[in-house]
């Protein structure tokens, strides 16, 4: 089954490919030419990925998923949630994002957090789209300093629960195996695996 994951993140569509193995070619956004900024005005992590899909299926008609994340933290209200991506501003700046998320905690003893994630599935269906949500959770902690070199956005300051390591310290083997999108993503291989 060719299937697009409506992304531009190359280090996303590494880890997810990853996980739903050969059985599924996985192409990114780029690879169909799609280079529109895709809309994102959802008040949930749901409403959003959903957006995301719908946008891709109904220009294009062709079996597709969307992910949304966000980063709930406890001592924060939940924030920065559904606004994980652009918390510092609209600039997507993950450097002042982390920054942000450093300075609001200070140093509250409270660092538990967790990362969610939202996965939307539209297959091309023989009387039309058929829609899932599928979502994964993984519980931590806020570090107090950046450690690591891996991965991305916040994972120099995310340590998953029971590993003494950010994910950034952790790397992606083992990140793919423990993480919010891997969980999702574990579910959305489980669904199409059933498809194909
Ligand atoms: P998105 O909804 O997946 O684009 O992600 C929203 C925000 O969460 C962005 O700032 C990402 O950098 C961040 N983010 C998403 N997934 C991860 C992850 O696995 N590790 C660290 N940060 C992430």
């Amino acid at each position: 089954m060719k299937i697009v994951f409506a992304t531009n993140n190359a280090h996303k569509l590494e880890e997810v490919k990853s996980i739903l193995g050969e059985q599924i070619e996985v192409v990114s956004l780029k690879d169909i030419g799609c280079h529109d900024d895709i809309p994102e005005t959802g008040t949930t992590l749901e409403a959003n990925a959903m957006e995301k899909a719908e946008y891709i299926y109904n220009k294009y008609n062709i079996n597709v998923f969307a992910d949304d994340t966000g980063l709930e933290v406890d001592a924060l209200g939940g924030a920065p949630g559904v606004h994980t991506a652009r918390y510092a501003g609209p600039g997507h700046d993950t450097r002042a994002n982390v920054d942000k998320l450093l300075m609001e905690l200070g140093e509250n003893n409270n660092r538990r957090a967790r990362f969610r994630t939202v996965v939307a599935l539209i297959l091309v269906g023989p009387s039309g789209p058929e829609t899932w949500t599928l979502d994964g959770t993984v519980e931590g902690f806020i570090t107090r300093e950046r450690r690591g070199k891996d991965g991305f956005g916040y994972d120099p300051v995310f340590e998953p629960e029971g590993y003494g390591k950010t994910f950034a310290e952790l790397g992606v083997d083992v990140k793919n195996k423990i993480s919010h999108r891997a969980k999702a993503v574990g579910k959305l291989a489980a669904l199409l695996k059933t498809k194909v």
